[in-house]
């Protein structure tokens, strides 16, 4: 029944892994289109902050594993089993004063753990220094593009957060982020505040997200989840720690959701950072200003003594099959009628 490519590449991975080869996996993201509008309502840092103590204590203990820096496709050893994520080579980085990835670390997403201390404090795992560098709201065209430029002039990696109705509107982007190893995990079909919403409804919109941008990148995705504007409920959460997802919040806001002049968004990202010391750094690569400001946060990542940590899952996601029906439905091109003449007994040249 089901005609997409993702779901070819997925049946003969499966059979890899069966086969005992111990394939590696990376996910990746595809493109489409949600209004930049959609995005006014993202939260601030500090109403951000105003909402961690209210945030659940009672996670499941997650492990955050240490993984020697980014692997080279030759030095992965053959993984167990349950490894579902491919073999993709490290990334070729041919400047040799790049700011670089510093360590690697994988998530096993068992029990959903949240990720980020503005709203979740189990997991602390960067240390002094450190970053994060996450990127929600695309695939977008132009704006993604050049972010993946900018994060591949310094050679680093990033978390993409693609909406679901931006991937079916680019999934070329998508693949593009993809390609270049980043972590793609996903925020949603439409970006709705999915906290003002029914259970049901909102729960669709998580896992339709979810299918679409699976079936666009060509490839499953990780197990990553982001809130649009950070706004969950404890039955989300709880669906999400159902299907062994993690949840990311942030720790930095670049507030580009409202500042839009890329001097200025550098300065809001190194200031806040400064401050907090290291952290999750959130970033829309919707925005072309946001994009616009990526290599001079890189350079000044660089220039301050900065570490980029790069966080990739242990596990893929698998998709839920009713989902993938529905984004497979709204992706089909129009059907003609059964009963349409042919074109030239319809529309004829007279002149
Ligand atoms: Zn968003």
């Amino acid at each position: 029944m089901r005609k997409f490519p993702f779901l070819i590449v997925a049946g003969s991975f499966t059979a890899v892994i069966a086969a005992g080869a111990g394939a590696w996996h990376f996910f990746g993201p595809t493109g489409a289109q949600t209004s930049a509008k959609a995005d006014k309502g993202e939260l601030t840092t500090a109403s951000i902050d105003a909402r961690a103590s209210k945030s659940n204590a009672t996670e499941p203990p997650p492990r955050v594993q240490a993984v020697a820096a980014a692997p080279t496709a030759a030095s992965i050893p053959a993984a167990p089993a349950v490894e579902k994520r491919p073999t993709i080579a490290k990334p070729v980085c041919n400047n040799p004063n790049a700011l670089g990835v510093s360590r690697t670390v994988q998530i096993d997403t068992t029990g959903g753990p949240g990720l980020g201390l503005s709203q979740y404090r189990d997991y602390d795992f960067l240390q002094p220094g450190e970053v994060v560098l996450t990127f929600d709201d695309g695939p977008w065209p132009v704006s993604t593009p050049a972010v993946l430029a900018a994060l591949s002039a310094q050679c680093v990696q990033a978390v993409f957060f693609p909406i679901g109705k931006h991937a079916t509107w680019h999934p070329a982007i998508l693949k593009q982020v993809i390609a270049a190893g980043h972590t793609v995990g996903s925020h949603t079909w439409s970006h709705k505040n999915l906290a003002s919403r029914p259970a049901q409804e909102a729960t669709d919109e998580i896992e339709k997200g979810i299918s679409a941008v699976s079936m666009m990148a060509g490839t499953p995705i990780a197990p990553f989840f982001r809130f649009p504007q950070l706004r969950q409920t404890p039955e989300l959460k709880a669906h999400l720690a159902e299907r062994n997802i993690a949840t990311f919040s942030i720790d930095i806001d670049s507030q580009d959701f409202k500042i839009h002049k890329p001097d200025a968004l550098v300065t809001s990202v190194m200031t806040q950072l400064k401050k907090k010391g290291k952290g999750i750094i959130l970033l829309h690569d919707l925005h072309k200003w946001s994009a616009a400001a990526v290599p001079e946060i890189l350079n000044q990542l660089k220039a301050g003594g900065y570490k980029v940590v790069f966080i990739r899952a242990k596990d893929t996601l698998t998709t839920l099959p009713d989902y993938d029906a529905m984004v497979a439905a709204e992706v089909q091109p129009a059907k003609t009628s059964s009963n349409a003449r042919p074109i030239s007994s319809v529309v004829q040249n007279v002149e």
